[in-house]
Order: C-alpha cells, then sequence, then structure tokens
C-alpha cells in the first residue's frame, strides 16, 4: 500500500498520467475490503449463529449451574464466570456491506479491528455448548462423590422428609432434573456445610419437665430454653437437628 501511494505522489507532483497508479491503489481497496470482510464474517456472528447464542443463554443447563454456583461453596464458580466471559466474547454483526467500507476503514455497524481479536476464531458457539454440557456433569459428579462421605450419607437422614426424598431422587437418577428444584440444592448445601446432631434423652425430658412435678408454663418454658441452651450451645441453630434419644 505505501509503495502504491509513493508512486501516485511521484505521478501526481510530475504532472503525469497516473491512471495505472491510481488503478493500482483501487486493486488494493478491494483487496483490503474482500480481506477485511472475511474476517470480519468468521469472528462476528451471523443470524443464524445469535440465535444459537441466544439459545445458550436461555439453556436450562445454564440456569442450573448459576444456582449451584452461586449456593454451593464448593463448586469451582470462576470455572462458569470465565465460560460466560467467552461467551459474551461472541459479538453478532451481520449488517457490513461492501459499501460501508468504500469510505471507512472499519464496519461502521461492530468496529470490528482484525488485530484486537486475533484469537477470538479459536473458540466456537458448539465448543461452548459442549463444554456447558461438561460443566453441569462435572458439577453434579463432584457433588455425588461428596454424598459418599460416611457422615454425609448418615446426615441425609436428619434432613426434612422432602428434602431426603429430593436428595434420595438426585442420588439415584445420577443427574439434577431441569430446572433444578431450589428446595435440593438448600438441601445439598445444609449436607456439606455439615448438620450436626443433637440428641435429647427422655430422661433429660423427665428432668426438664421436674419429673413430675406441677409446673408452670412460664417455668416449663424457663426448662425448656435452658435444655436447649445446654444441648445446642452456641452452634448455630441452622445445622442443628435436634432428636429424641429412644
Ligand atoms: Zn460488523
Amino acid at each position: 500500500m505505501d509503495a502504491a501511494l509513493y508512486d501516485l505522489s511521484i505521478a501526481l507532483k510530475e504532472g503525469e498520467d497516473y491512471s495505472s497508479e491510481s488503478r493500482t491503489i483501487e486493486q488494493l481497496k478491494d483487496e483490503y475490503i474482500r480481506l477485511y470482510m472475511e474476517l470480519h464474517d468468521k469472528s462476528r456472528l451471523n443470524a443464524t449463529q445469535d440465535m444459537k447464542k441466544s439459545g445458550l443463554l436461555n439453556d436450562q443447563r445454564l440456569k442450573a449451574l448459576r444456582e449451584l454456583a452461586q449456593k454451593i461453596d464448593i463448586l469451582p464458580n470462576q470455572v462458569l464466570s470465565e465460560w460466560q466471559r467467552r461467551l459474551d466474547s461472541f459479538i453478532t454483526c451481520y449488517q457490513l456491506k461492501r459499501e460501508d467500507l468504500q469510505h471507512s476503514a472499519t464496519c461502521p455497524h461492530c468496529k470490528f479491528r482484525p488485530k484486537e481479536e486475533a484469537s477470538l476464531n479459536q473458540f466456537k458457539l458448539e465448543t461452548l455448548e459442549d463444554e456447558l454440557g461438561e460443566l453441569l456433569n462435572n458439577w453434579t459428579n463432584t457433588l455425588l462423590n461428596n454424598f459418599n462421605d460416611p457422615t454425609i450419607k448418615e446426615n441425609i437422614a436428619l434432613l426434612r422428609p422432602e428434602q431426603q426424598e429430593l436428595v434420595q431422587q438426585f442420588i439415584s437418577q445420577k443427574s439434577f432434573s431441569l430446572p433444578i428444584d431450589l428446595r435440593l440444592i438448600q438441601a445439598i448445601n445444609d449436607l456439606l456445610k455439615g448438620i450436626n446432631k443433637v440428641e435429647i434423652t427422655l430422661d433429660q425430658i423427665t428432668d426438664m419437665m421436674a419429673n413430675g412435678s406441677p409446673l408452670t408454663v412460664e417455668e416449663l418454658r424457663r426448662r425448656f430454653e435452658m435444655l436447649i441452651q445446654q444441648t445446642v450451645g452456641n452452634q448455630p441453630t441452622n445445622r442443628i437437628r435436634v432428636m429424641l434419644k429412644k
């Protein structure tokens, strides 16, 4: 390009006929437009691909992963953020026409600059879609593996009956039903954070009830609170399940 411009400037200065130089420049411009459009179309999503991107953004699996990342600490949520970042880097533009580049070096619709986006072609939407499925499988397996821990297994019995049912269902089908039931996420969270079982014996209850002596409601309430205080102590109450030891 520089050489052609130089020739043209020389021709202009010397008052020569410069039609051949200007033809060269026209050819270079055509070549630039052709190359630019090729790179542009490779790096931008067309209407069909744009629909695929929207599909991925609304994918139930993505919603499930977001819920899990948000609520369950042990899952590596930066992997999901990275996936999201890559999906966001796909820009849609299918408006560019040859005429747009007659007076502008870049696409007026999306300002595409090939140098700045050189790495973009490596990723394909299909790859991202596969990764989404893999990510959900990996996280599912991580959670299922945790349920092999004997303490966690034991704690399942301490969940509320409907939570137990959801957890058992998840374990037996080895996958999440989508959309994920938020009660299941809560149950998994409770299990992983640890539930402490506190047992109260019948003797302690009898004792609390003053071995059959009459108690005022106020006294009973006070003694009951005291029993809870003695058995539970300062542990966070949401992680405690109190059971009667028979
Ligand atoms: Zn564009």
